[in-house]
């Protein structure tokens, strides 16, 4: 609740009952999305509805005295919406309101460990999911940065998807398969198959961490392979919840080493996104 004092009463919300985006913004907020150009004009129409049907249902608000505008609301809304434009927006339904900070934010955090030691400490967040039914909360700084998406990260992306995740119960990377959608996967075959996923994808992070942590001059290298680049964003390794964000993340944004990497798990997101990135289409059944 500590949080929701912050929150300062300015907050911008587009027409209280039948929002509807202005064109002008409209565009101006798609030209700062890159990853939406290969959209076409009925999925941008459809975008855009449902963006506003968003902004109605989610009350989007600054607090640490960020002053919301009209363009920073839509810009989070269309890429939220994104997300879901091939499934429904009651995804979303659990997400009572956006808190957007003007940059990174500190959190406290507090672990006990396996021998009852409290660690307590803060940490600095550009986005955060808090947990089913709560708030997601953003550091504008970070949303702006990510919006372009180039290096397949993208702050907004990154929290929706947890949400989606937490539909079912708990951020765990098994999100809820829809009757009207998801017909086609098999829970059994989504848990295997992002299991071993991200038990991969978590040795070729610990393999890269230790190469580089190699005494070079001790002549530690000759036994360590030829290290590519990583498919996906490192911080993927860190639990399967991470994992399902982060290669949403990339699904969306930057496809292709996904789908070389793991060809299984973009089918899968393919399947329940109900879009094909590489191919720039949607899946409309
Ligand atoms: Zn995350």
């Amino acid at each position: 609740m500590k949080l929701f004092k912050a929150i300062s009463n300015r907050f911008s919300r587009l027409l209280a009952k039948r929002p509807q985006i202005p064109d002008s913004l409209w565009f101006a907020c798609l030209a700062q999305l890159p990853f939406l150009q290969g959209l076409s004009r009925e999925e941008i129409f459809r975008l855009k509805k449902m963006s506003e049907a968003f902004l109605s249902k989610v009350p989007i608000r600054g607090a640490a005295d960020f002053e919301l505008s009209n363009q920073a609301a839509v810009l989070i809304a269309a890429q939220a919406s994104y997300v879901v434009l091939n499934l429904t927006l009651d995804l979303y339904d659990d997400v009572p309101a956006i808190i957007v900070y003007p940059s990174g934010f500190m959190v406290a955090r507090k672990e006990v460990d396996s021998s009852g030691i409290v660690h307590e400490w803060n940490e600095p967040l550009a986005g955060e999911a808090i947990q089913q039914g709560g708030a997601i909360v953003l550091s504008w700084e970070d949303v702006e940065n990510s919006m372009h998406g180039y290096d397949g990260r993208n702050v907004v992306i990154h929290e929706f998807a947890h949400k989606i995740d937490m539909k079912r119960s708990i951020a765990n990377g098994y999100p809820p398969f829809l009757t009207a959608f998801h017909q086609s996967i098999k829970p059994v075959e989504w848990q295997r198959a992002f299991s071993e996923a991200f038990e991969d994808f978590a040795e070729r992070v610990e393999a890269q961490d230790n190469h580089y942590h190699t005494d070079w001059d001790a002549g530690g290298s000759s036994h360590v392979a030829w290290i590519g680049p990583l498919p996906l964003d490192p911080y993927g390794a860190t639990n399967a919840a991470e994992f399902f964000a982060v290669c949403s993340e990339s699904f969306f944004l930057r496809p292709a080493p996904l789908a070389a990497a793991y060809p299984h798990i973009y089918s899968l997101l393919s399947r329940y996104y109900r879009r094909d990135p590489l191919e720039r289409r949607s899946y409309h059944h």
